[in-house]
């Protein structure tokens, strides 16, 4: 049980595809450890989401848990813990919605980011057993903003409007009201 570093822009393991797990893997002590690990890392740093690179472990394996007492949110669904190993993901929706993203491996910055606003999951859970997902609204940009980092992708990628990539400070202060509810 530890709080890890988490690793920023700039690092290459952000860059990289990771490494899907084995069914054996999924089920290793060493596979609960890195759970426990991403579990703290994620609270200590008030996130709803991880995904394991973020920490720099090069594997396939992401979490979502989403509280409505969280502060720093103004959601209102609450998501318990969520954990996909090997994710997949299809797109059910294209139609696009919009949110102010951040990432604990982007600190101080805030970006809008427009997304699918339904997709599909298919994933394997902490048994190794086959799982579908279908995410919409705000629960599927979350999905899609972790999973990206196991393909090496980083919510500032998909900021079309670069007038709305800027600094949480300036965000608070000019831009706060404009949308919806932010992520890590
Ligand atoms: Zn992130």
């Amino acid at each position: 049980m530890a709080v890890r570093k988490v690793i920023r822009m700039g690092h290459p393991t952000l860059r990289k595809v990771a490494g899907k797990l084995t069914k054996q893997e999924i089920q290793s002590e060493e596979t609960k450890a890195l759970l426990q690990d991403m579990f703290d890392t994620m609270l200590e740093q008030g996130g709803i989401g991880i995904a394991a690179p973020q920490i720099n472990v090069s594997k396939s394996v992401a979490i979502i848990q989403i509280n409505p007492d969280n502060d720093r949110y103004d959601v209102e669904e609450e998501v318990p813990m969520l954990v996909f190993f090997n994710p997949e993901i299809e797109i059910l929706d294209k139609t696009k919605q919009g949110f102010w993203e951040g990432c604990l491996s982007v600190p101080g910055l805030r970006g809008y980011v427009e997304r699918p606003q339904k997709v599909k999951v298919t994933y394997l859970d902490i048994e190794g057993q086959k799982q579908e997902l279908i995410a919409e609204d705000f629960l599927a940009t979350v999905v899609q903003h972790e999973l990206d980092h196991l393909f090496g992708k980083l919510y500032i990628d998909r900021v079309t409007d670069r007038e709305k990539l800027m600094f949480e400070d300036e965000y608070l202060t000019f831009h706060q009201d404009e949308d919806e509810p932010e992520i890590d």
